[in-house]
């Protein structure tokens, strides 16, 4: 039992990856393994929205046929055969993200598909649908991916969102080990300005992680995935549900205590933290050791780090929240770091500073800062893999609409 040392955080790249994915997948089993949730935004669309069925809400669904209000975003004359579904781009815990090109614009899309019937299957409907949908709210901001609307299937719900195509910041981050101070700054700054606009609106993010943060053609961040925001708690409310990312898990929702908004900025604080040093904090393969470490460990800084990134890492990686960076006047409290002195947040959020990465994607359709693993799969055969999914082709006659790829003996 112990935590990473030096020669932790500076093995090979290759090396480091692998442990980072061991520890992933691991924290991943372990989260199924303790009954807690993860999910995206729009996954949790589902759980929010009344069913035109009468729901017996404790009951399996025995059909995937409710139909979900999905609020203002909803288009009814919209349909999967409006569009090519070139690519998976990303897989979440209920469905894919796909590559769309719509066939009447020539425009191309990032679409959500998500099976009605693996959401509602789940069991804490109760719970999520008393929350209300974060969704129905006119949530825009420059570094929040865009909604331009969503339809829906008899077994699925599709999402038409902004298609962001400078890659993933994990994907950017495991190709570099880690980034210097300045550009790490770039991109907290970004998402704390996202993360302080969502508080203002009293919504808390709380899944705040390298895989939810993609950078668009220009190098900009873009939150993707409002996964478990919770809405509606006011600057002194707190909520118990578990949830949030496995690695960057605050010792308060470790403890399944209450907790509020800080939680987004312990989630910061852990991204900054990777971004500079190349693992999350308090990293250990051993995943119980892990949750010992940010419970318990006093966070430790190595290497040349300026006074300015150990302060506020030490500041937001507070373990008790109130004490925390951000537990007094939110986003104000950030913004006015030392470390973020280089940011004039006006200019930030008018995409007036450049960023100091450029993806260099050749245009929409340009996929190459996207995992192969995803990419390569075609999307036919990657659909019926999922056991799910295959199991309710078998009854659905929408399955494969719209589909490019769609094997002959589905269609
Ligand atoms: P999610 O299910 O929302 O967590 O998305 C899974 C993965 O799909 C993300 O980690 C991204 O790599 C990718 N992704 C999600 N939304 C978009 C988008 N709007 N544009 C491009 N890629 C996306």
């Amino acid at each position: 039992m112990h935590s990473p040392g030096p020669q932790t955080l500076f093995m090979s790249l290759g090396k480091t990856k692998d442990i980072i994915k061991h520890g992933r997948e691991r924290f991943e089993q372990a989260i199924k393994a303790s009954g807690s949730r993860l999910c995206s935004y729009v996954e949790r669309v589902a759980f929010l929205m009344d069913r035109s069925k009468s729901p017996d809400d404790n009951s399996e669904p025995s059909s995937p046929t409710v139909n979900i209000n999905l609020g203002p975003s909803a288009n009814p004359n919209a349909k999967p055969t409006d569009f090519d579904f070139l690519k998976i781009i990303g897989k979440g815990s209920f469905g894919k993200v796909l590559l769309a090109k719509h066939k009447s614009d020539g425009r191309f899309y990032a679409v959500k598909v998500l099976q009605k019937k693996s959401i509602l299957k789940k069991k804490e409907q109760n719970h999520i649908m008393a929350e209300r949908n974060v969704l129905l709210k006119n949530v825009k901001h420059p570094f929040l991916v865009g909604l331009h609307y969503s339809f829906q299937t008899k077994e699925k719900l599709y999402f038409v969102l902004d298609y962001v195509n400078g890659g993933e910041l994990f994907f950017h981050l495991q190709r570099e080990r880690c980034f210097r101070e300045p550009r790490a700054c770039f991109y907290a700054a970004e998402m704390a300005s996202a993360v302080g606009y969502l508080h203002s609106l009293n919504i808390v993010y709380r899944d705040l992680k390298p895989e939810n943060i993609l950078l668009d053609c220009q190098g900009h961040v873009v939150l993707t995935d409002f996964g478990l925001c919770k809405e509606g708690m006011e600057p002194e409310e707190t909520t118990s549900t578990f949830c949030g990312t496995p690695e960057y898990l605050a010792p308060e929702v470790l403890k399944k205590e209450p907790y509020d908004r800080t939680v987004d900025w312990w989630c910061l604080g852990a991204v900054l933290y990777e971004m500079l040093f190349g693992l999350p904090p308090f990293y250990s393969r051993d995943v119980s050791q892990m949750y010992d470490n940010i419970l318990y460990k006093p966070l430790q800084i190595q290497g040349t780090k300026t006074m300015a990134a150990c302060d506020i890492l030490q500041g937001l990686l507070h373990k008790d929240k109130k004490q925390r960076l951000g537990a007094k006047t939110d986003f104000l409290e950030i913004k006015n770091h030392v470390f973020f002195s280089p940011i004039n947040w006006d200019d930030l959020y008018h995409k007036r500073i450049t960023p100091p990465f450029n993806p260099n994607v050749a245009g929409p359709a340009d996929l190459r800062h996207f995992d192969p693993a995803f990419t390569q799969e075609a999307v036919s055969s990657s659909i019926i893999r999922t056991p799910d999914l295959a199991a309710s082709c078998s009854s659905a006659t929408d399955a494969f609409l719209g589909f490019s790829y769609a094997p002959n003996e589905e269609r």
